[in-house]
């Protein structure tokens, strides 16, 4: 269908940039790319489906970052360096406002982490976006969620469960007048951590020196930890569990109000869709890697570590005693 073409000419192929003389992105049957010298591949798929992974209610331009960050946040996660990333969107009709919109979003965010989209597919259904990106990471580099050990410090990047406070705000889920604890800035800062999650790639390269494992928090940190021990405990060969502190889990100023009203801590626990980084790193390691994390102001935090019992542990405090009363509340919220 012509206005297929048109459709993507008019708003896509702009983003199809920055490719070399001899590679080819939207217009072909495929793209063609030439990788870089001695460096592996990288590939990661994530799909967006309307009323499921986004309120209904999303703008257009939110729908496209998340779309295509939740992909450069798996890329972070593994060390890469972005390549570049196709778009299979299903539409339920051609509305060109969204489409204007959906663009200038995807521009955005694939101008900031120099990323181009180089193909994709159009498709007339409910609204649902994926998006496969590809990376490059030196040979035998990547960060996989395999390389955890007993002893490791368990670190997270940023803020955790501002995502997930948000996704309350949207959907205005809250109970009681639980709200009243937040500002108007603590609610616009807690929807702008959902609907724009910034993907932590600068971070995640300077991991590949580092980390002996790492994961992006998509699912909750206690879910996306369990990933972790479950993939390193195959590899040991041994029981690995964790235990982690709260009173060093990294949390907003919105966060604190919060769970101080309400004794909450299911939400940086085990919310998703924050996109910061978990990862693992061994004692001996932390100091030059905090040295030069701080040099870089990258905002990085131990909270726990690695052992050898099953499971995870949450205490209040680094040789406190372990809390079931927040394992309890938490073990409501568990995919696991
Ligand atoms: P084919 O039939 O060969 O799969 P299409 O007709 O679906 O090709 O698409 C034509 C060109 O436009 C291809 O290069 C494809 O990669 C690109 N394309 C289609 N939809 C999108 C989209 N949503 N975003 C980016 N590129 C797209
Ligand atoms: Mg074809």
């Amino acid at each position: 269908m012509s206005e297929e073409f048109n459709l993507i000419d008019r708003y896509f192929l702009p983003l199809s940039q920055n490719l070399s003389a001899d590679e080819v992105g939207i217009g072909d049957d495929g793209a063609v790319l030439t990788p870089p010298e001695n460096h592996q591949l990288v590939v990661v798929t994530d799909t967006l489906v309307a009323g499921v992974h986004f309120p209904l209610e999303t703008s257009a331009y939110d729908v496209a970052w998340k779309a295509l960050a939740v992909n450069l946040s798996d890329l972070a996660a593994m060390g890469a360096i972005p390549g570049s990333f196709t778009l299979a969107l299903t539409l339920p009709e051609n509305d060109p406002a969204w489409l204007e919109s959906f663009s200038l979003g995807l521009a955005e965010l694939s101008r900031l982490y120099r990323i181009s989209l180089v193909g994709g597919d159009t498709t007339k259904g409910p609204l649902t976006v994926t998006v496969t990106a590809n990376g490059w990471v030196e040979k035998g580099r990547a960060i996989l969620r395999s390389g955890a050990d007993e002893g490791d410090l368990i670190c997270a990047s940023g803020c955790l469960g501002d995502a997930g406070l948000g996704l309350k705000v949207a959907m205005r889920t809250f109970e009681g007048n639980q709200q009243a604890c937040l500002s108007k800035a603590d609610m616009e800062s807690c929807l702008e951590a959902l609907n724009r999650p910034k993907p932590q790639l600068d971070l995640g390269r300077q991991l590949t020196d580092f980390a002996s494992a790492a994961i992006d928090v998509s699912d909750g940190l206690l879910a996306d930890l369990g990933h972790i021990l479950e993939k390193s405990s195959a590899k040991t060969g041994r029981v690995l569990g964790a235990e982690l502190y709260l009173d060093q889990v990294p949390i907003s100023e919105a966060m604190r109000k919060w769970i101080d009203e309400t004794g909450d801590w299911s939400l940086p626990l085990s919310a998703g869709d924050d996109y910061q980084l978990c990862f693992t790193v061994r004692e001996k390691d932390w100091e030059a890697l905090s040295t030069r994390l701080v040099g870089l102001q990258m905002d990085v935090k131990p909270i726990g570590r690695i052992q050898s019992v099953q499971g995870v542990q949450i205490k209040e405090t680094e040789g406190g005693e372990v809390l079931s009363d927040v394992l309890s509340i938490i073990n409501g919220y568990q995919h696991f």
